[in-house]
């Protein structure tokens, strides 16, 4: 699997950063962020290193479409019920600040800090 010694959600798809995960399969890794814009507030990443969204091509639809799919189940799991929003920055114009593809997820009663 493609993965980059650098990139700190390589090391936490390898254990050698903690999170506290709450999903996992073969493809996909998801972890509560580590500092929440809302009262839930998780990670989907692919375990295979991918930079951003502009290096997914036509081999990655499945994968996304999963990310995708599995953002409300779990979203219910945490206990959301009331709506979430889903947001993949990319690029530096898009603030993106972790160089591994991943998807977020916020949700639970508003006010949030942010978003
Ligand atoms: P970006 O700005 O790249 O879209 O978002 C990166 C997110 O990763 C930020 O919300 C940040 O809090 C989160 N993050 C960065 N480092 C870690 C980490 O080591 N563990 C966890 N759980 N989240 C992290
Ligand atoms: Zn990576």
């Amino acid at each position: 699997m493609n993965s980059d010694p650098h990139c700190i959600f390589c090391r936490i798809v390898a254990g050698q950063i903690p999170s506290r995960k709450i999903y996992e399969d073969d493809e996909l890794l998801v972890f509560h962020d580590i500092a929440p814009w809302a009262p839930v507030h998780f990670l989907i990443i692919p375990k295979q290193h991918l930079a951003t969204l502009y290096d997914a091509g036509e081999e990655h639809t499945a994968m996304l479409g999963r990310m995708l799919a599995l953002a409300p189940r779990l979203a219910r799991d945490q206990g959301v019920a009331n709506g979430f929003r889903v947001l993949i920055n990319t690029g530096p114009d898009g603030h993106q600040e972790v160089p591994h593809m991943h998807m977020h997820v916020m949700g639970g009663p508003r006010p949030w800090l942010r978003g």
